[in-house]
């Protein structure tokens, strides 16, 4: 199918991106979840209102102890750890196994993460990262809301109409973090069927362990996260099977195989045997 007709608006501030929201508009950042929807009908919006071209969003830079990635930057640039700073290879390692190359050139962190597919990695990755995400309105009020929680459910998260992310923030200590991700997914570079993730900071004390692709948001498993902390040890697959029974019940037993294996693998890469 071909979309309704609109306007493509490439607006250099956020003040006149933020105005063409509240008339009708919609942000694209790369387009790439946003133009199947516009091709089915599913998005009929006045506008497509594009950020790229707004000062700041596609930045890569850090300040204050951040990491501070701009909404519209690319997959492929951080895959290319394409800035003047060394990226968390967390991130790079994340960004390397979303679709393949030409959906990278043009796929955002910010769009990924404003999309909320539950299979998509950027949000459970970042959820793993503590990272916070920086929005804009408006009427220029700027909020920060940490990525743990922002999800709401499976394209459902707490951005608020005419509200844009501007920013992905990661403290720069996860340079130095002990990090496992593990994604299952039938091809390489598929949307995930199970996804692993683990993020240790010693100094800090700061542990996440994140099951994601659940088919709502990131699920954070504290209490496993905190046994792995305080035994330093992995746990056994049983242990895993059970944290994600209770706090996810009734899950397929296959999806439910998927996500165990994917979170003792992304365990192991911190933990070897
Ligand atoms: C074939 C294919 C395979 C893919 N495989 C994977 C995969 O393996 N893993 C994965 O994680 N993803 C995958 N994706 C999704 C891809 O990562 C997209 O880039 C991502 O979902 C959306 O990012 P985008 O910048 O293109 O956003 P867009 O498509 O431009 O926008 C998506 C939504 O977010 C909103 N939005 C965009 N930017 C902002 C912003 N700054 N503030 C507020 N709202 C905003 C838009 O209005 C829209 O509602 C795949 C996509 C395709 C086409």
């Amino acid at each position: 199918m071909k979309p309704a007709i609109f306007d493509h608006l490439h607006p250099t501030t956020t003040q006149d991106a933020l105005k063409a929201l509240a008339m009708g508009g919609k942000a694209m950042g790369g387009g790439q979840s946003l133009g199947p929807m516009l091709n089915l009908r599913l998005a009929r919006p006045d506008s497509v209102v594009g950020l790229s071209a707004i000062p700041g969003m596609t930045d890569i830079r850090e300040e204050r102890g951040k990491i501070i990635l701009g909404a519209g930057v690319t997959h492929a640039r951080i895959e290319d750890n394409d800035c003047a700073i060394d990226l968390p290879p967390m991130l790079r390692h994340v960004a390397r196994g979303i679709a393949y190359r030409a959906v990278r050139n043009r796929g955002t962190v910010g769009g990924s993460i404003a999309h909320a597919d539950p299979a998509a990695d950027w949000i459970s990755a970042m959820t793993a990262l503590d990272a916070e995400l920086v929005l804009q309105d408006g009427a220029g009020k700027q909020r920060r809301i940490a990525v743990a929680g922002f999800m709401l459910g499976a394209y459902r998260t707490q951005l608020a109409p005419g509200e844009i992310i501007t920013s992905v923030e990661i403290r720069s200590q996860m340079r130095d973090a002990h990090w496992g991700y593990y994604k299952i997914c039938r091809k390489v570079g598929e949307f995930a069927d199970a996804i692993g993730a683990l993020v240790i900071h010693p100094s800090s004390r700061f542990i996440r362990l994140v099951a994601g692709a659940t088919g709502a948001q990131p699920l954070i498993l504290t209490q496993l996260g905190a046994e792995i902390a305080a035994s330093a040890q992995r746990p056994r697959e049983q242990a895993i099977r059970d944290a994600l029974g209770t706090n996810l019940p009734g899950l397929d037993p296959v999806k439910l195989h998927l996500m165990t294996t994917a979170l003792d693998r992304c365990i192991q890469k911190v933990i070897p045997a």
